[in-house]
C-alpha cells in the first residue's frame, strides 16, 4: 500500500507550506484538494453554474479538465494558479464543497493522486474520509486572529487590499461552514495528532511533524 501522510485543518495554517516542504523533503508526491474545489468554484462562475445547484455542480465535477502542472493550477488549457487564490475563490470553493454529491464525484480522483514512493495529502477530510487507513495524520490548528494576520501580510506582501477584521470575519465564517456542513465536515480524525501553530513557525510545525514521521 502507497503510504499517505493527511494533512487537515482549518484554513490559514500553513498546511499547504506544511506539505509542500514536507513532500519535499520527503521526495513525495503532494496533493493540494483544495485547489481541486476551488478549481470547480472557478468552472462554475465561468460556465454560469450557481453555487448552489448540486446535481450541476457535480455534472461539472465528473468531467472538471484539471491538471496539476509543475506547481501551475491549470482547468482545460487555461493558468488558474493565480484565481483560484483569491478569497472569493475560497468562498466559492467552501460553496461547492458543501454538497455531498459534489465531494463524492472528486473521491476518486484524489485517491488516484496516491503514487509511490508516497504522498502528503492537504484538505480538511483527507484523514477522516478520502484516506482513512493513512497511517499518520496531523490536524493543524490556529486561532483566527493568528490565520488573519497571515493572511493579511501575505496579501499585503504581494501590494494588495487587505482588510484584517473583514480577513477574520471571513476566516470565522468559512470556518463555521466546513465544520458545520453535513457531509465531512471538518474535523480531527480520532486518530489525527493536533498539532496547534497559533505560536510556532513553520520550521517548528516541520520539525514537530518529522519526529513523527520518524517514529
Ligand atoms: O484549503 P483551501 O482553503 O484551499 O480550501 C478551500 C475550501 O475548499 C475550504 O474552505 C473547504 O470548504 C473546501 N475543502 C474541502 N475539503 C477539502 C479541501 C478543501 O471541503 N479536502
Amino acid at each position: 500500500m502507497i503510504p499517505v501522510i493527511t494533512i487537515d485543518g482549518p484554513s490559514g495554517t500553513g498546511k499547504g507550506t506544511l506539505t509542500d516542504l514536507l513532500a519535499e523533503r520527503l521526495g513525495w508526491c503532494s496533493l493540494d484538494s483544495g485547489a481541486l474545489y476551488r478549481v470547480l468554484g472557478v468552472a462554475a462562475r465561468r460556465q454560469g453554474v450557481a453555487l448552489e445547484d448540486a446535481d450541476a455542480l457535480a455534472g461539472l465535477a465528473d468531467s472538471l479538465p484539471v491538471r496539476f502542472v509543475s506547481g501551475r493550477v491549470l482547468l482545460g488549457e487555461d493558468d488558474v494558479s493565480a484565481e483560484i487564490r483569491t478569497e472569493e475563490a475560497g468562498m466559492a470553493a467552501s460553496k461547492v464543497a458543501a454538497h455531498p454529491e459534489v465531494r463524492a464525484r472528486l473521491l476518486d480522483w484524489q485517491r488516484r493522486m496516491a503514487r509511490e514512493p508516497g504522498l502528503v495529502a492537504d484538505g480538511r477530510d483527507m484523514g477522516t474520509v478520502v484516506f482513512p487507513a493513512a497511517p499518520l495524520k496531523i490536524f493543524l490548528d490556529a486561532s483566527p486572529e493568528v490565520r488573519a494576520e497571515r493572511r493579511y501580510k501575505q496579501l499585503k506582501g504581494k501590494g494588495l487590499d487587505a482588510n484584517l477584521p473583514q480577513l477574520v470575519r471571513d476566516i470565522r465564517e468559512r470556518d463555521a461552514r466546513d465544520r458545520n456542513r453535513p457531509v465531512a465536515p471538518l474535523c480531527a480524525a480520532d486518530d489525527a495528532i493536533l498539532v496547534d501553530s497559533t505560536a510556532m513557525s513553520i520550521a517548528e510545525v516541520l520539525d514537530r511533524v518529522l519526529e513523527e514521521v520518524r517514529r
